[in-house]
């Protein structure tokens, strides 16, 4: 039998080498505790969200017309929590590292044509949390010569943004050099109560263990975390490039709204001169989370920067790109703390905010493992009720998401066309997916009364006639 190497044991072991493991390793330390930390420390990370990030720190600029005020009251006060720690945390880990880290403050958020009331819950957000929000022709924004047809853009002067290589390498290199922590360059094949079982044969034990492995958490729990209470973790597979081009040069953020199921399309300026290109979300149920970036996905960037940035990006150059798998789940909310193994809990599902959250997640953590039941009220923590979706619910808003994924790019359709399309895509999928859909007996009684193929326009044109009478009605 081989001999298995035993390590000693910690106060705590936090699996990972993402941000989100290593700003709660770092905060852990700090609160005098010592920590087994079980991530690859070297190599190219592929595959981890955190590294293929932009590192926009998106205080108010996520938020979506479709967001419910509960969801973005949440969502806020934990965001502007975060905004709070960030200075603090950064002038602890500059510390140890030169040159120190800073935010740097400044996004402009463009609305695309048609898309002008994408604005108004971002303003509304920002406003109400005491925060700037202004309104400008795009062509006010410094270095870009935005389309002509953008139909608003917001300035947001507060909302940050930081270099996320640079905030890695001091968070690995704060932790590893710590005297109470021990970093083993290994990764974990299971973990269970009090121990984890690392993939050189290795066994690290610990009273405590925090899983913050990002969309590979629920892999490395028993029956894929459903043994100890947990929901799913998703994995949105996100491309993103870095460019190089005299011509665009940028002081501040310039995004989108978010659209086509991501974080809109977005230019965060490094301090090297380059320029940060992101990025797409496609959901992956493949177990190959290290797969690079696509060709797809790389023309779908390149397509979306020139006709919705900046027609000048066309000529960049392309210095590097990346992919990474942004953790998430049901509810799309961080999934935070002890679950039903008292010893056992998580940090992860940040989606598309975790390097904006890192710090404020780090906290919370810690708080919990420090004083169990800590978090037993936060709406972030990971035992939550997360009932089965309504299909109704979920799929509200669809067909036009669909239609911005398909249109990626610049590419349109006239509105009563796309007008048309995003409506059958609506009833459609309903209608596919099962649901108590009254307008899909709408379908069927057409389909019936005329099925033949030369239906298929009337039947495409339903759902949007029918919305017409009914809002003729009201
Ligand atoms: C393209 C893109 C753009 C984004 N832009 C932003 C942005 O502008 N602002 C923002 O705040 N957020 C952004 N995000 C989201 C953010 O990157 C994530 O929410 C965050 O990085 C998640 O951090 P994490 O540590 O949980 O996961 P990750 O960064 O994915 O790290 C998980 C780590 O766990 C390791 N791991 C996996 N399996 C094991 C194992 N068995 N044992 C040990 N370790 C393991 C992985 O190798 C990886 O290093 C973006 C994400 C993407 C993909």
């Amino acid at each position: 039998m081989p001999v298995t190497a035993m390590s000693e044991r910690y106060d705590v072991a936090v699996v990972g080498a993402g941000v989100i493991a290593l700003a709660c390793a770092e905060e852990l330390l700090t609160r005098g505790l010592s920590v087994g930390i079980v991530g690859a420390y070297a190599g190219d990370h592929a595959g981890q969200a955190t590294r293929a990030a932009g590192a926009m720190l998106s205080t108010f600029s996520e938020i979506e017309p479709g967001h419910d005020n509960q969801r973005i009251a949440v969502e806020t006060a934990e965001r502007l929590a975060a905004h709070a720690a960030y200075p603090g945390w950064l002038e602890r880990l500059s510390r140890h590292h030169a040159p120190a880290l800073t935010m740097v403050p400044g996004t402009w958020v463009l609305a695309p044509a048609g898309r002008h009331e994408h604005l108004a819950p971002i303003a509304a957000a920002a406003r109400e949390a005491g925060h700037p929000a202004e309104e400008h022709d795009a062509r006010q924004i410094p270095g870009l010569q935005a389309p002509a047809d953008i139909a608003g853009a917001l300035w947001l002067p507060t909302e940050a943004r930081i270099d996320s290589a640079a905030l890695m390498d001091a968070l690995a290199r704060v932790v590893r050099r710590h005297p109470r922590a021990e970093w083993h360059d290994t990764t974990a094949a299971q973990v269970t109560t009090g121990r984890v079982r690392c993939a050189d044969g290795s066994e690290v034990r610990a009273k405590q263990i925090v899983v913050a492995a990002g969309s590979a958490t629920s892999s490395l729990l028993s029956d894929g975390g459903r043994a100890v209470g947990l929901p799913p973790v998703l994995a949105g597979r996100g491309a993103s490039m870095v460019l190089h081009t005299p011509a665009v040069r940028l002081p501040y953020v310039v995004r989108t709204s978010n659209a086509a199921f991501a974080c809109g399309a977005h230019l965060v300026p490094r301090a090297d001169g380059s320029l940060y290109l992101g990025a797409t979300n496609r959901l992956t149920t493949g177990h190959d989370h290290t797969r690079t970036a696509t060709l797809d996905e790389l023309s779908v960037l390149v397509r979306e920067a020139s006709m919705l940035l900046d027609a000048r990006l066309a000529s960049a150059e392309l210095r590097g790109y990346r992919s990474g798998n942004r953790p998430y789940t049901l509810d799309h909310l961080p999934l935070l703390g002890r679950t039903a193994d008292p010893s056992l809990l998580v940090a992860t599902a940040t989606y598309r905010c975790g390097i904006m959250l890192a710090p404020r997640i780090a906290a919370l953590i810690a708080d919990e493992i420090t004083t169990a039941g800590a978090l037993d009220d936060h709406p972030y923590r990971a035992l939550r009720p997360m009932p089965t979706p309504q299909i109704s619910k979920v799929l509200h808003g669809a067909g036009d998401a669909l239609l911005e994924h398909l249109l990626q790019g610049g590419a349109s359709l006239p509105a009563p066309m796309a007008e048309q399309l995003a409506g059958f895509v609506d009833l459609a999928l309903r209608a596919l997916l099962h649901d108590d859909c009254a307008s899909g007996s709408a379908l069927r009684r057409l389909w019936r009364s005329v099925p033949v193929i030369e239906a298929v326009p009337a039947l495409f044109a339903l759902p949007a006639r029918m919305k017409d009478t009914t809002d003729g009605r009201h």
